[in-house]
């Protein structure tokens, strides 16, 4: 087949070419019709006369409903009135197969249907510009790592041990044992940092995550970079470097999809290093001051997040944790025992955390009695303690999470769509 695509049909001015692609829609003005083509790639009105086609060409007007998948043949011409900049002459039209009468409508759909048809609503124009920016952010973490130096190492999806806290693990069966699904690779990347330096490892993750709230998946991707000899400043400075290449490649490729997507852009265009740095305790000061019934020690919710990420225009770290709300492998404060040197990143307009991480801990000795403290199963880190046992280094890393950072670039609401096909508590097909 000729493989052309409407991205690039400004190469084809003046020629004739053939786009093949699926009908958006039909329009019909006496003696012309218009068919709107899309190819995944773009758009272009195509122009069909009784002049330029058989009869049975332009009669197909009647036949063609909306998603038929079509070849179109014809002139291309400049037309910057038309949608895409160019507009085609039809001369002739390849039809591979006529729609049956598509479930998705120009009219309002509620989320539930849509959802029910998430197969289809990939192909509306708000949803194929947010995947396209989705696949923007993976490209930019990528780049971003791959130029500075860091190897993807990729971690386990089954996993015997639980890092993130053993409430919502999801457990299968493993032949004569049970298994979990990975919650993050961090303490994997732990391992490979000390063989190649700096690491990232880049894939889905698993939560039985039983709150509905609309930044929580049960799977969702992570990007973790870890790095040996960096401590929790370091830790910093790369997440807000990484973050602002993230949201500036964005930017830089995706003004069609923030156009379409109606996002304010200005907003984006500000998130620029150095990011706000903020203590715990001077968060919880601002909870406090604006009236929140936060208690002091626990984690922040998503309304708390909101009301401190409401205070900055850019993303917010939070830094120095209480050590209860950590995990037990996060290095304490060596000042002050009782704060973890813990991580998290709050993004702007109340899109909530986007990052988790921190400098993690490195002595053998602390890490086992934390291990205790926690009733984790010590054989279950027997390889996790060895690192601290052959070369262990200050080493520091993050876990940045694909979705909500996709969910704030797009200035979606709700993370469910960010993802081509979402898993929640109620959803698990398509
Ligand atoms: P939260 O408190 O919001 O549940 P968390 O503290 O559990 O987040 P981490 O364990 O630090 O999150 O995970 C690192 C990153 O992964 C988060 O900053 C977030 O971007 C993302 N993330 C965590 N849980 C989910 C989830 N259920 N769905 C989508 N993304 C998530
Ligand atoms: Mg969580």
């Amino acid at each position: 087949m000729e493989n052309t695509y409407l991205s690039g049909i400004a190469d084809y001015e003046d020629q004739e070419a053939t786009f093949n692609g699926w009908v958006y829609n039909t329009r019909s003005v006496g003696k012309i019709w218009f068919l709107i083509l899309r190819d995944g790639t773009g758009m272009t009105q195509c122009v069909v006369t009784r002049d330029n086609t058989t009869d049975d060409i332009f009669n197909l007007e009647k036949t063609l409903t909306q998603e038929s998948s079509v070849s179109v043949t014809g002139v291309v011409k400049k037309e910057p009135r038309s949608v895409g900049g160019h507009e085609m002459l039809v001369k002739n039209i390849v039809v591979h197969q006529v729609a049956e009468k598509y479930p998705i409508t120009p009219k309002e759909h509620g989320t539930s249907f849509l959802m029910d048809h998430r197969h289809l609503w990939i192909r509306s124009k708000k949803q194929h510009a947010i995947l396209k920016i989705r696949h923007q952010v993976v490209k930019a973490c990528r780049n971003f790592l791959d130029n500075n130096g860091f190897i993807l190492i990729d971690a386990p999806i089954f996993t015997a041990n639980a890092c993130e806290g053993t409430s919502n693990l999801f457990a299968v069966d493993y032949f004569e044992r049970s298994a979990y699904l990975t919650q993050s690779g961090q303490l994997y990347s732990e391992a490979t940092a000390a063989s190649f330096g700096k690491v990232y490892c880049f894939g889905p993750t698993f939560r039985a995550e039983k709150s509905k709230t609309r930044r929580h998946l049960t799977e969702f991707w992570m990007v973790e970079p870890e790095m040996a000899y960096y401590n929790l400043d370091d830790n910093m400075n790369l997440a807000e470097q990484f973050v602002e290449y993230i949201v500036q490649s964005c930017l830089k490729y995706c003004q069609p999809e923030l156009k379409t997507l109606e996002r304010d852009i200005s907003k984006l265009e500000n998130i620029k290093v150095p990011f706000p740095r903020i203590t715990y305790d001077e968060a919880a000061k601002t909870l406090e001051d604006q009236g929140s019934d936060f208690a002091y020690g626990s984690d922040f919710g998503g309304t708390d997040e909101t009301i401190i990420s409401d205070q900055y225009d850019k993303p917010v770290m939070v830094h120095h944790w209480p050590a209860e709300v950590k995990a037990f492998y996060m290095k304490r404060d060596a000042e002050n025992d009782n704060l973890a040197l813990g991580l998290d990143m709050l993004a702007p307009e109340g899109y909530g955390e986007i990052i988790g991480g921190g400098q993690r801990e490195d002595d053998l000795a602390t890490l086992e009695s934390r291990i205790k403290e926690h009733d984790l199963d010590m054989k279950d880190f027997g390889w996790y303690l060895d690192l601290r046992k052959y070369g262990s280094v200050p080493h520091s890393g993050f876990g940045l999470g694909i979705e909500r950072t996709v969910a704030w670039i797009t200035g979606i609401k709700h993370i469910r769509e960010t993802i081509p096909f979402p898993r929640t508590i109620y959803r698990l097909d398509p």
